[in-house]
């Protein structure tokens, strides 16, 4: 089901004191144990989460884990967005997520910096860096919400490519139809770049739904009503959030998916419990949950 050329990778995010970042070492020595391609590091909309990204970052690169900072453009300027690019590059990254964030509601236009798309930002790494950096830019297999339309969606895909992206990955989803869908829709426009989906393990039912609803990503209705149904039962939740996941994921690998993104919230287990459970490299090094 896998070969050497697939990528998966974890996302972590910056956690808010050094309390929580100590905490987070102990998930990353988890993490580590696997080997995964690259960890990702993800970073708030108009810098602000700027310095505790670049913390995040350090503490992964200390470990040895190759390391590839979120860089979203909304809110920053040019110049901004420059000085973390060389900063980067100075100090041996090779890899970077580039998007376009979201601004908190009420931020008027004034606040939107000198890049309004993705695309936009990806056209300057490559202007400031040329090949250095290997860019990831985001995928939306069910369309991102503020599209007008899907093939308008497609197009702003392409348009992010077309500008040096040498790969994305996807907003999570539980529906791998949509994914082969979007992938055969990517190779009708001619867009060739390996779209690694992202999965987000089910662990706590109304977090989830609040996320969904804000990034546009659908829970089928026989998923939510399951889920729903447990009600407080967290092991239930995560009993069955768990099959779901797997399944889908087995499906994305059997169909050709050049690797899983692995949304870990921060928390190793639901990840690590699904990459043994696919098999996937590494798995035999994973440590009993603590
Ligand atoms: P874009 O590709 O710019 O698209 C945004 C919208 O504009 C889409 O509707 C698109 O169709 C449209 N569009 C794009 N280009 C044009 C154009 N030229 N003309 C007209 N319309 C256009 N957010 C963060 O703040 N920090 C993170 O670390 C972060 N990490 C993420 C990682 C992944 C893998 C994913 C999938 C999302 C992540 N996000 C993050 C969320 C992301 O910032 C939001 O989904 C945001 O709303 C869109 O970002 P984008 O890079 O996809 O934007």
């Amino acid at each position: 089901m896998t070969s050497p050329t697939h990528t998966f990778s974890f996302e972590l995010f910056p956690p808010k004191s050094v309390e929580g970042l100590d905490k987070l070492a102990t998930q990353i020595e988890r993490l580590k144990a696997v080997g995964p391609e690259y960890v990702s590091v993800t970073y708030g909309a108009g810098g602000s989460t700027r310095e505790r990204t670049f913390q995040t970052v350090a503490l992964l690169r200390a470990q040895g884990i190759d390391t590839a900072p979120h860089l979203s453009c909304v809110g920053s300027s040019r110049a901004e967005l420059c000085e973390i690019l060389h900063r980067y590059r100075e100090e041996g990254i090779h890899r970077i997520v580039a998007l376009r964030g979201d601004l908190p509601s009420g931020m008027g236009a004034g606040g939107a910096g000198d890049l309004r798309y993705a695309n936009e930002l990806v056209t300057l790494i490559r202007a400031e860096t040329g090949g250095h950096f290997h860019i990831e830019v985001a995928a939306y297999p069910e369309f991102h919400p503020q599209a007008p339309s899907a093939e308008r969606d497609l197009q702003s895909f392409k348009r992010k490519v077309e500008a040096g992206a040498d790969g994305a990955i996807t907003q999570y989803f539980y529906n791998a139809d949509a994914y082969f869908a979007f992938l055969e829709s990517c190779a009708r426009l001619g867009v060739d770049v390996p779209v690694v989906p992202g999965v987000m393990p089910i662990t706590n039912f109304s977090q989830l739904a609040r996320f969904s609803d804000a990034c546009g990503a659908e829970i089928p209705r026989w998923v939510r009503k399951r889920l729903e149904g447990y009600g407080d039962d967290i092991e239930a939740i995560r009993a069955f959030g768990h099959e779901v996941v797997l399944r889908m994921c087995r499906r994305l690998l059997e169909g050709g998916a050049p690797g899983i993104h692995f949304y870990t919230m921060n928390q190793a287990d639901p990840s690590l419990r699904l990459w043994k459970e696919l098999g996937l490299p590494g798995a035999e090094r994973i440590a009993p949950p603590g």
